[in-house]
């Protein structure tokens, strides 16, 4: 019995990895040979995508049902829109991102895109239209080129440099003693969070999808970062339909709308200028609580450098 535990233990957790990481899942599954918890329905047709509009309809889900993690979630992307779901860790975010990839299908309600139900449309359909950016890219042990590659893999040698520069990664890589023959991953160039996130951005303009979903990462990053980050999202952003999972104001601040998340359900939602002017409200005391501890950091950093 230990003998059988342990690699259904393994397996278990390589699951959990590839489910937080959201990338590369059906090349993984394939290898793995583990059955998909959602399947095809039959029948499933092609999602059909215009104009790649997203709602939700009063979505409830739980993993576990003694513990319902949203209850009753509806709002829109219009078609090109930017909305930004912001909300203390463990509100739900990223679940609502999982299950417009449908990872799980929804309990109650629906999710749709132009109108068509997520759960009627094949998952191979589904996943070609959307672009995931996640919060922790994997990366194969192979070129940065073929990295940024997978995203489209016809694409030409120029086509992978200009998205590389549009992702503001391109400098980066062009000083690498191989350029973009240098090798990443485990067993090769250990990049940073910043870094990995921007070959994901770059493997998502070369893939062009019409819906987004961007699962910012939690880290703090330094201010160049985080500019260089947001240039490369506006590029990647502009005109398609986009889900920001956010942590950073810097992506909040455009959005067209902000969804507050709280147990379960929208808290508050509008723009940032028309929640920041709720003095009491979670999203304004949110922002100046991050505020206050970026201000309290630089203010460490000058005391550091003035000794
Ligand atoms: P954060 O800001 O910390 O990333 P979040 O708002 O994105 O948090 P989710 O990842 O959506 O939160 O998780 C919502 C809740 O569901 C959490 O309490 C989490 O522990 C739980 N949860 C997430 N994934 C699973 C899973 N696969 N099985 C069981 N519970 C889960």
């Amino acid at each position: 019995l230990i003998q059988l535990a342990i690699p259904l233990n393994f397996i278990g957790f390589v699951y959990r990895e590839i489910r937080q990481g959201l990338t590369d899942i059906e090349q993984m599954f394939d290898l793995l040979e583990v059955e998909q918890e959602v399947q095809d329905k039959p029948g499933a047709v092609e999602l059909a995508v215009a104009d790649g509009a997203i709602s939700f309809k009063d979505v409830h889900f739980a993993y576990d049902p003694a513990r319902p993690i949203l209850k009753g979630i509806s709002f829109e992307v219009p078609a090109g829109k930017t909305v930004a779901v912001v909300g203390p860790s463990g509100a739900g975010k990223s679940t609502l991102s999982r299950l417009l990839y449908r990872f799980y299908d929804v309990q109650e309600g629906a999710i749709t895109i132009d109108g068509q139900d997520v759960r009627d449309v094949t998952q191979k359909s589904l996943r070609k239209v959307i672009g995931m950016v996640p919060q922790d890219t994997v990366l194969f042990n192979d070129t940065i080129a073929y990295n940024i590659r997978y995203g489209r893999p016809g694409a030409s040698d120029e086509e992978v440099t200009a998205a590389a520069e549009a992702a503001q990664i391109g400098t980066f890589i062009r000083h690498l003693p191989d350029g973009f023959k240098a090798m990443v991953g485990e067993r090769g160039l250990k990049l940073s969070g910043g870094e990995k996130q921007r070959v994901a951005i770059a493997r998502t303009i070369l893939k062009s999808p019409p819906i987004l979903i961007l699962d910012e990462a939690t880290s703090a990053l330094d201010t160049r970062t985080e500019q260089e980050i947001q240039a490369a999202l506006d590029v990647v952003s502009k005109n398609r339909t986009t889900l920001v999972i956010a942590h950073r104001l810097s992506t909040v601040i455009s959005a067209d709308e902000i969804i507050v998340l709280k147990d379960g359900v929208i808290a508050e939602r509008g723009t940032h200028g028309e929640l920041m002017q709720r003095d009491d409200g979670l999203y304004a005391s949110m922002w100046n609580r991050q505020r206050e501890a970026v201000q309290a950091e630089e203010r460490l950093k000058q005391v550091r450098e003035s000794d």
